[in-house]
């Protein structure tokens, strides 16, 4: 797959973000922050719900780690070297 599809897999991924993982994005409701990113914060619905079980930590970082490629890509002007960085980083599933 060339550079550009991947970019354009990305950004399409983060637009399915909410129908995806929308029992996610209802627990984030919830947070106390509305800003949360369920990593640090304190009363995070989402972490609750992970520590209680009802939801699971592969399905959480699954999402983080969507969210934050997107949102790396879509913020950077140059993606081809967006891409590349990420690659190196090995952030690229
Ligand atoms: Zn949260």
């Amino acid at each position: 797959m060339n550079k550009f599809n991947k970019v354009t897999e990305i950004i399409d991924s983060a637009k399915s973000l909410d129908s995806e993982f929308e029992d996610i994005l209802e627990l984030s409701k919830t947070c106390k922050f509305s800003n949360c990113t369920h990593t640090t914060e304190p009363e995070c619905s989402v972490k609750k719900a992970i520590s209680e079980g009802t939801l699971s930590i592969e399905r959480f970082n699954d999402y983080y780690a969507t969210k934050e490629e997107s949102q790396y890509v879509s913020k950077k002007k140059n993606k081809t070297k967006a891409i590349d960085y990420m690659k190196k980083l090995k952030l690229f599933r």
